[in-house]
């Protein structure tokens, strides 16, 4: 979905900064709700392990360029951590917590066997060839070493990487491997192309989650998503999917923002249309001839019902909660909705699909090819969907059944699933010694 070559971002800097202040806001207000023993909040309040690296890589001109990445593993009480890596400059060590620790929730509430972790590069990818972001790719996987592994820490897509920058470190992986255990290595990461041990269907499986989560939400509450108007920041992987789904049930896509500008009409812009323009556009939607450049500003104000925030963190904020038209917003991106602009949403009544419920498509999706290359398997588009779509509707249910319950939000009601089944392991294992 990503293209590696995009052109230079116009936009502000993203302010990632107060991402880990967001998450262990969330995390303490729903430990308070189940009285979370003192023990095993202290333990989940901080993170396992973190790894920063600075490694040098050749670039075209012959030059050596210094990178610095990130591997963050924040709990792992529940099997290997699992989460993305991220190319982007906003990446740092406050951010990589931050999500390493929201993937130990999600893994956690999708009933997965895994914890969680997240890392990446800070770099700003468009400034690259698609040969230095590969020798990048591999020169990171061999600073990483043993840090990953595919029973101990299994890395994945997210912003600004894809199943080529997959299937790099796989293959980098796989060749520092001895050579018996090369091929039984390709488990490493997820997220993989088709042809190299990846899974029919991973590409969509976190915007299909996100449309499905709308879906479920619908149905609950009798909303027609039919004729319904929705705005998508982020047209990426996650963005475009969940648009794609919305759109083939009736939905009516009507406003877009990526990293280079906004774009909106009323009318409707179609979605397949505006996929194939940022092909010719150096994946930037900017200038589509059906819709009108829009003030980037004045993004999350348009006139619409759903809003899908598919891009970074922070990006719902107290400044602009109160100008947000939709009724519902269903997080594909990972932490875009900071705890004070959630506040003045609820108070306003309006429901917020919690990132953790709502993109775990994609983790689901992994697990998926995680199995499949565990056990030598090949599983066809139509079991991969069916698959999901029954892991996803148990989790939904879940969630909107312990929040009906506990006169609760969706968010704090997912977190407290989620703690509370590492809480019983712990107290089932014990700490060491
Ligand atoms: P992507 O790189 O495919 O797409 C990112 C999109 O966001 C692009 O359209 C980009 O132009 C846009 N963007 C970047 N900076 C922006 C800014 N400042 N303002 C507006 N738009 C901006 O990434 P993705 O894989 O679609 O991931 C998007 C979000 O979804 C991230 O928060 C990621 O953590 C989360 N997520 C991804 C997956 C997955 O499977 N890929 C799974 C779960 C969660």
């Amino acid at each position: 979905m990503t293209t590696m070559t995009k052109p230079k971002e116009k936009s502000k800097k993203v302010p990632l900064r107060g991402m880990m202040e967001n998450v262990m806001e969330q995390f303490n207000s729903a430990a308070d709700h189940i009285d979370l023993h003192p023990n095993i909040r202290k333990i989940l309040s901080i993170t396992n392990n973190e790894i920063i690296v600075h490694f040098p890589v050749k670039m075209d001109s012959g030059d050596v360029e210094i990178f610095t990445g990130y591997r963050v593993q924040h709990n792992n009480a529940l099997g290997p951590y699992k989460g993305g890596l991220r190319y982007h400059p906003t990446v740092d060590i406050d951010a990589a917590r931050a999500l390493a620790m929201w993937m130990t929730w999600k893994t956690s509430l999708a009933g997965l066997p895994y914890g969680g972790g997240k890392g990446g590069i800070q770099l700003d990818p468009s400034k690259y060839s698609q040969s230095e972001l590969e020798r990048i790719t591999r020169r990171f996987t061999f600073a990483l070493a043993d840090n990953i592994g595919p029973e101990h820490d299994i890395p994945a897509p997210d912003v600004n990487t894809n199943s080529q920058t997959m299937a790099w470190i796989a293959d980098t992986y796989m060749s520092t491997r001895p050579p018996a255990e090369r091929t039984a290595n390709q488990h490493v990461v997820t997220g993989k192309p088709d042809g190299s041990g990846g899974l029919e269907g991973r590409d969509r499986a976190t915007g299909y989650g996100v449309f499905l989560n709308i879906k479920f939400w619908a149905a609950r509450t009798n909303v027609e998503l039919k004729g319904k108007k929705f705005i998508v920041q982020g047209f990426g992987n996650v963005g475009y999917w969940a648009s794609h789904f919305l759109e083939k049930e009736g939905a009516k896509l009507v406003a877009v923002q990526d990293a280079f500008g906004s774009i909106e009409n009323q009318k409707g812009i179609t979605v397949e249309d505006l996929f194939e323009y940022t092909k010719s556009n150096k994946g930037s939607i900017v200038d589509f001839p059906d819709a009108e450049n829009a003030d980037k500003d004045a993004f999350f104000a348009t006139d619409c019902d759903i809003c899908i925030p598919a891009a970074l963190g922070n990006q719902i904020t107290k400044e602009n909660a109160p100008t947000i038209k939709a009724t519902l917003i269903a997080e594909g991106a990972n932490g875009p909705t900071n705890v004070e602009g959630e506040q003045l949403l609820l108070k306003r009544g309006v429901t917020i699909i919690p990132d953790i419920l709502c993109n775990s498509g994609g983790v689901v999706g992994s697990y998926f090819e995680w199995l499949q290359n565990r056990n030598g398997e090949l599983w066809q588009l139509d079991e991969v969907i069916a698959k999901l779509d029954k892991k996803m509707k148990e989790s939904f249910d879940k969630v909107y059944e312990y929040s009906e319950r506990e006169g609760m939000d969706l968010r704090t009601s997912a977190f407290c699933i989620a703690i509370k089944r590492i809480e019983k392991a712990y107290i089932q294992r014990g700490i060491f010694p």
